[in-house]
């Protein structure tokens, strides 16, 4: 774009984000995933299973900035194998990969 001797360069850059899944009957509410998550995403679900416990569920609130990164960090530390992240890719433009250039 080029406006007033100016050119707006704008990248483009992936940002990762997961979509959780689980099998809630594994979950012994350990809450490991939950206190761990480092966005603050996941918290115990109403739902109980058969063991009587509340499996967790992501409850995401993006303008608090609380979003599945798909870091995989609650999939890897539950000591159940009860929890999953699947990885997506979004392109995304943020104003700060805006720069201008002077010619
Ligand atoms: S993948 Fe990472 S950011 Fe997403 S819910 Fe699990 S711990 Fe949180
Ligand atoms: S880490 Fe696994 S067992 Fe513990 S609360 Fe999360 S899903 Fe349940």
């Amino acid at each position: 774009m080029r406006a007033s001797g100016k050119v707006l360069l704008t990248q483009r850059v992936k940002i990762s984000r997961g979509e959780i899944h689980s099998i809630d009957e594994r979950c012994k509410q350990c809450r490991l995933c939950i206190e761990l998550c480092p966005k603050e995403v996941l918290q115990e679900s109403e739902k109980v299973n058969e063991k009587g416990y509340h499996p967790p569920e992501a409850v995401e609130e993006p303008e608090k900035g609380k979003s599945c990164v798909a870091c995989g960090l609650c999939e890897v530390i539950c000591p159940e194998y009860a929890i999953w992240v699947e990885e997506k890719k979004e392109n995304a433009s943020t104003e700060g990969d805006q720069r201008e250039r002077r010619f």
